[in-house]
């Protein structure tokens, strides 16, 4: 077969037997696809030998860049031993060797929790008179260790289904029989399970399912550009925390946990909070004995410039949710850490049945811890963290002109994860109606100049591997900024 008809088989192959995600396929019969063969570094070909720039890496996983080789060979030697065994009544040496380094590695980039310091409130919170120290039976604090046991799972969603199933149980196992439920945010993207999705807060993608989901509270999105409170920043004094203190105590009883995607809301739109927000929302959280969970699965592994969005803060989590990056965006796997309170919560005898009982077939997939182990090396030995803080500031420089676009209403930024918010006016702040597909149409352009981006509505993701040069940063920008000019103005 030749190349040309070649090409035309797997089109017509893919459009006919496949069905892509969040795609209206109808639209994508009509179009023409780009079908990818190769990677190298930052840039990914296409089946005709065109080369682009994989500006949103894959769709935030690709870390250290394609065909990295220290990454094929990790994989490549454990292909030599073996893919897959379980991890269902059998261990294996790249599971048991990766949840030690994961373990360290938290501890080591997120402080030590601060669940048994003594709590002392602030006069703003004894003002308010929300509660006392002594409200609490001490039984049911929230847990005063350090992440310390890792439970493998596949995928994003996964890890975040694992987090919620744990906190529910731990507060069973501790006698609590009334925290049944989950507060999370407006805006907030944590899967497209059934579970991820009850705590999730994008109405668009959220609302169709909204007879299958659980109950959970919603606390304001830290959305400054569109406060959903109607105030501005800093005057606001972060308002939207007070709004999610007023619902935890009014069912902190009902609550098992928070769970936020530190500092970024990623598919929400690439929402940065104001500062002190995340670090508010853990001490709420450690005042209304409520469990945090922390979903890094986007912000991990270097995303926005440390090594986890709570270093920014400080802040630790009791559970801690990753997966994209951390195989370096090589195969499936995600990670559920969990503090060591709640794992002992778990512990007792056969006949207790306070097992957690959860796991999926592919759990700890060596291929993919092996992947994750290298990923890691490749941190530490190639200093990836501090290479990347010259192209963080460059990034943020080079946005600048694009901010200056008469039909860009906010660039946000946090480290390599950056949204570029389109607006019909400026001055309004009027969006652009989702059916115009402002976002797709800069995306597309974009495409023809050889740079690959994905849209989120009217926000233009950029999300560049991190071992990025500054030469291709600056194609990226360069590129597009040409497609928004040529697309809104
Ligand atoms: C992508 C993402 C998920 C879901 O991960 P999948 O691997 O796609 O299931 C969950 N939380 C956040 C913050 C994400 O960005």
């Amino acid at each position: 077969m030749d190349l040309q008809s070649f090409i035309r088989h797997i089109e017509k192959l893919d459009k006919r037997y496949l069905w892509h995600p969040f795609t209206q396929m109808k639209e994508w019969a009509e179009g023409t696809p780009v079908i990818i063969t190769e990677g190298r570094g930052s840039f990914l070909k296409d089946i005709s030998g065109k080369w682009y720039i994989d500006g949103v890496s894959s769709i935030w996983v690709t870390v250290h860049g394609h065909r990295k080789k220290e990454l094929d060979d990790a994989i490549k030697g454990q292909l030599d031993k073996i893919s897959h065994s379980t991890l269902l009544g059998l261990t294996h040496p790249p599971a048991a060797i990766l949840a030690e380094k994961l373990v360290k590695l938290v501890r080591k980039s997120l402080p030590p929790p601060l669940g048994n310091t003594p709590l002392t409130l602030s006069p703003l919170e004894r003002g308010a008179g929300v509660c006392n120290r002594g409200e609490f039976n001490s039984a049911l604090r929230t847990p005063h260790s350090g992440l310390s046991r890792v439970f493998y799972s596949d995928n994003g969603s996964t890890a975040v289904e694992i987090g919620l199933k744990m906190a529910f149980q731990y507060w069973k196992h501790k006698g609590v029989k009334s925290k049944k439920t989950f507060l999370s945010l407006s805006n907030a993207y944590h899967g497209d399970t059934i579970g991820a999705v009850s705590v999730g807060g994008i109405e668009l993608f959220h609302s169709i399912f909204s007879p299958l989901l659980f109950k959970s509270y919603k606390a304001p999105s830290p959305y400054c550009y569109r406060c959903e409170l109607g105030k501005t920043h800093p005057s606001c004094k972060l308002h939207c925390l007070r709004e999610m203190e007023g619902i935890m105590k009014k069912h902190h009883k009902e609550i098992a946990a928070l769970i936020i995607e530190p500092i970024v809301q990623g598919a929400g739109g690439m929402i940065v909070s104001p500062p002190g927000f995340l670090k508010g929302a853990r001490r709420l959280c450690t005042k209304y004995n409520i469990l945090m969970i922390a979903d890094e699965v986007a912000t991990g592994f270097g995303r926005t410039g440390k090594m986890f969005a709570c270093s920014h803060e400080d802040v630790s989590p009791d559970i801690l949710c990753l997966a994209k990056g951390i195989t370096g965006g090589y195969l499936p796997l995600a990670a559920t850490i969990a503090a060591g309170d709640i794992y002992n919560a778990f512990l007792g005898e056969y006949e207790d049945f306070k097992t957690f009982f959860h796991g999926h077939t592919y759990t700890g997939n060596q291929l993919a811890c092996a992947a994750a182990l290298a990923n890691l090396e490749l941190f530490r030995k190639e200093k990836t963290l501090e290479r990347m803080q010259r192209k963080v500031e460059f990034l943020k420089q080079a946005l600048d002109g694009i901010r200056a676009f008469s039909h860009v209403g906010d660039v946000r930024q946090k480290g390599f994860m950056v949204g570029i918010e389109l607006v019909k006016n400026e001055n309004t702040k009027e969006p652009y109606p989702l059916e115009e597909k402002t976002g797709w149409k800069v995306c597309s352009r974009a495409r023809e100049k050889g740079l690959l981006i994905r849209p989120l509505g009217n926000v233009v993701v950029l999300m560049p591997p991190l071992s990025v040069s500054l030469q291709e940063l600056k194609s990226l920008v360069r590129i597009t900024a040409e497609a928004v000019r040529e697309v809104t103005e």
